[in-house]
């Protein structure tokens, strides 16, 4: 809901309503009647090419097939971890640090990818590196004693941490790689899960199903896993090469993971498709390398300073790492501004771009803010956060006026939507490239391409010849089917009476104990965007979660409780709670379509009282992290596993 112009934050200038309006109209621009179903998925697509497109490029077959397999058919296992991302690392090391796990034998990872890292595993694009400071993003750094050598690390460095992490707890032979899980089905008699998974075995090999139980299963598999690409008209005949950005085709460009020397582009025309936090990565390893870039807009990425710096050894010993604890206490004060509640007084730890993005809070929540769900107090809500985000978006705007020498290359590259609507992004260099005379912007104006020729791409007509074609255009919603686990990461999961969580879920809504549980599947654990904390580091989501868990497994042992279940009281009590926070969530609705609005899906103006009840059952806790974190204290103090049965 846009705030009115006669709204009493109005009198903040006439920006500010014009500022309302043009956001509305750019937002009515791109809302397309296809939502969601203008992408097709990599793995699903009909197309021969996409699904070799989304094949794992990095997999080494034969090391692994040489490999004694971690997960052996008809075996039962305490723990099985569907995703070895930095969850299923985190899920891992806190269960044996709780002592939930006794030894790490005890516990099995399985992946999709052929190693460890998820995110990191797959995507190795030149430029990559985390977008939070790498301080607070890295999990596990104070366990590791490891030192990030920049503030925002690079993908490679991102990479090997995962991979040092499972080392360090002796994970690295408890994982079975190139492993799909399909289903996990409670076992009524038994009292285990039975998961199914395929494995790859390589070019020539027979894929291997597996079959095993575990006593409790803990969905790891990821939030942004499922690349995809539009549905444009001739895509697939492009006779050139052509990827996705989370499978960057190194034999195509040349230069490696850790070299952005991208030499095999010196004499091409290439094409990028997409201008989302990928490209504003990517784009400057191209600008240098490749004969001429073009890069396709339909929305501009709003782009705030960076600020990379190598790490100071010193500073970050007895600074940064100095105490015990630190990390937590960082991340957390890192968190108080995008909740937009630091304490009076307090430092700012971090003090980088995104924590001048206070309005970002729009989608993290704020403490003690109940908003009630009436039409005039949540006008008052989001012209307030509208208001609070005037600042930065015009800074934003005039950056792009400072950097971009083109008058209108400029004009077109300002972002006119609030900063919740999209991640958003953050470079020293990406404006810079348009001032280079290899890059190109085709900009559509909302609109997105035409079609795609043998030769090229498409705008309105006019034939942009491209040699490469490199596909920057993001995955499947993490949002999609309300929130739910099962719908987010493929996987069957039936619980007690062979009873989906879709079938669960999809009529009834996210129903969950404080987002990590849900009655009617026992022993089987979750985090992701419902019913739980945000965080613009998503990692501390994941190691909250993942303490949170350990603990209440741990707990479970000592009682010698074998089958935990979140009882329907607690479910529906927790809701409840989350229901009543979740008008905070209202400036969304008048978003520029994104990932986060399901591609505008769920905007629509004819949607039923039901299905705005399930939306807002399937946002995150309103009140933000500390908030969550602290509900979460208080619950462990009680000492007594209240709502699990
Ligand atoms: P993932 O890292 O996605 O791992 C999930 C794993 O589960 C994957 O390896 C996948 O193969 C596996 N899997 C999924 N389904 C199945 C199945 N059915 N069977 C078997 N395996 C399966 N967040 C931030 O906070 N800061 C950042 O800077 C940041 N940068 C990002 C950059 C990119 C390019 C992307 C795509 C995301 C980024 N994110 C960032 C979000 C990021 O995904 C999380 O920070 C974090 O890495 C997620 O960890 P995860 O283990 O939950 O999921
Ligand atoms: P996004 O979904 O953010 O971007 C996809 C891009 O493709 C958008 O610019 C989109 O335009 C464009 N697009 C899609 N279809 C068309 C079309 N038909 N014509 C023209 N353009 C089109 O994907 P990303 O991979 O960039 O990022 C996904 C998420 O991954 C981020 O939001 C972030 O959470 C995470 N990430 C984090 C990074 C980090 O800095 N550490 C780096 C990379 C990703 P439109 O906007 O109009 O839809």
């Amino acid at each position: 809901m846009a705030p009115s112009a006669t709204h009493p934050l109005a009198e903040s200038g006439l920006n500010f309503i014009a500022t309302q309006h043009k956001y509305a109209e750019e937002a009515a621009k791109r809302l397309r009647p296809d939502g969601l179903a203008q992408y097709v998925e990599l793995k699903d697509a009909e197309s021969d090419r996409f699904k070799a497109i989304g094949q794992d490029p990095w997999v080494d077959h034969a090391a692994l097939n040489a490999q004694d397999p971690a997960v052996k058919e008809g075996e039962t296992y305490k723990f099985a971890i569907l995703g070895a991302g930095y969850a299923g690392l985190l899920f891992a090391v806190r269960l044996l640090q709780s002592g939930a796990a006794k030894s790490a034998d005890d516990i099995r990872l399985i992946d999709a990818a052929g190693g460890f890292g998820g995110t990191w595993y797959w995507n190795r694009y030149p430029g990559l590196r985390c977008d939070v400071e790498s301080y607070t993003y890295m999990p596990l750094l104070e366990e590791t004693g490891y030192m990030p050598t920049e503030n925002y690390a690079t993908g490679s460095e991102l990479l090997e941490h995962a991979e040092r992490i499972a080392k360090q707890f002796e994970l690295t032979d408890k994982a079975l790689f190139r492993a799909t899980a399909h289903s996990t089905t409670w076992d009524e008699d038994n009292q285990l899960w039975t998961v199914k998974l395929t494995e790859d075995r390589g070019p020539g090999e027979t894929a291997v199903d597996v079959q095993f139980q575990a006593q409790y299963v803990l969905i790891a598999s990821g939030i942004l896993t499922r690349p995809q690409v539009p549905k444009l008209p001739g895509l697939e005949s492009f006779s050139g090469p052509m990827f996705h950005t989370a499978r960057w085709d190194y034999s195509v460009t040349g230069g490696s993971p850790t070299d952005s020397n991208l030499v095999n582009l010196r004499d091409k025309r290439v094409g990028f498709l997409g201008t989302g936090a990928t490209a504003i990565q990517a784009l400057p390893q191209l600008a240098k390398s490749a004969k001429e870039v073009h890069v396709f807009q339909r929305t501009p990425s709003a782009v705030h300073w960076r600020g990379l710096k190598p790490t100071d050894p010193e500073v970050f010993r007895t600074q940064i790492a100095a105490n015990k604890g630190w990390q937590r206490q960082r991340r957390m004060n890192f968190q108080s501004y995008l909740n937009n509640a630091p304490e009076p007084g307090q430092a700012n730890l971090v003090g980088d771009a995104w924590t001048e993005l206070r309005a970002f809070s729009a989608v993290m929540g704020t403490p003690g803010h109940i908003i009630e769900p009436t039409a005039d107090k949540i006008g008052e809500h989001v012209g307030r956060l509208y208001a609070l985000d005037l600042d930065r978006a015009e800074r934003a705007r005039a950056l792009v006026d400072k950097v971009v020498k083109d008058k209108d290359t400029a004009t077109k590259l300002k972002a006119w939507y609030p900063v919740w609507c999209k991640r958003p992004a953050f470079s020293d260099d990406y404006l810079d490239c348009f001032n280079l005379p290899n890059v190109h912007l085709v900009d559509t104006d909302g609109k997105g391409l035409s079609s795609a020729t043998k030769s090229g791409l498409v705008f309105e007509s006019k034939e942009y010849p491209l040699d490469v074609l490199i596909l920057g255009t993001g995955y499947r919603t993490p949002a999609i089917g309300n929130g739910s686990p099962a719908a987010r990461t493929g996987i069957d999961i039936l619980g007690r009476n062979g009873r989906s969580l879709e079938d669960k879920w999809q009529p009834q809504g996210a129903s969950t104990l404080h987002g990590l549980g849900t009655n009617g599947f026992p022993n089987l654990f979750f985090v992701g965007p419902s019913q739980g904390a945000s965080a613009a580091n998503y990692v501390l989501v994941l190691d909250i979660g993942a303490e949170h868990m350990a603990y209440i497994i741990s707990e479970a042992n000592r009682k010698n409780k074998k089958v935990l279940e979140v009882s329907v009281e607690a479910e529906q009590e927790w809701t409840m709670e989350c229901l009543k926070r979740a008008a905070w969530f209202s400036a969304v609705a008048g978003c520029t379509p994104g990932y986060i609005t399901s591609e505008g899906e769920t905007m629509k103006p004819d949607s039923s009282v039901e299905e705005r009840m399930k939306l807002a059952q399937a946002a995150g806790w309103g009140e933000g992290v500390a908030s969550y974190v602290k509900i979460l204290e208080d619950w462990k103090a009680a000492g007594e596993l209240q709502g699990y049965v």
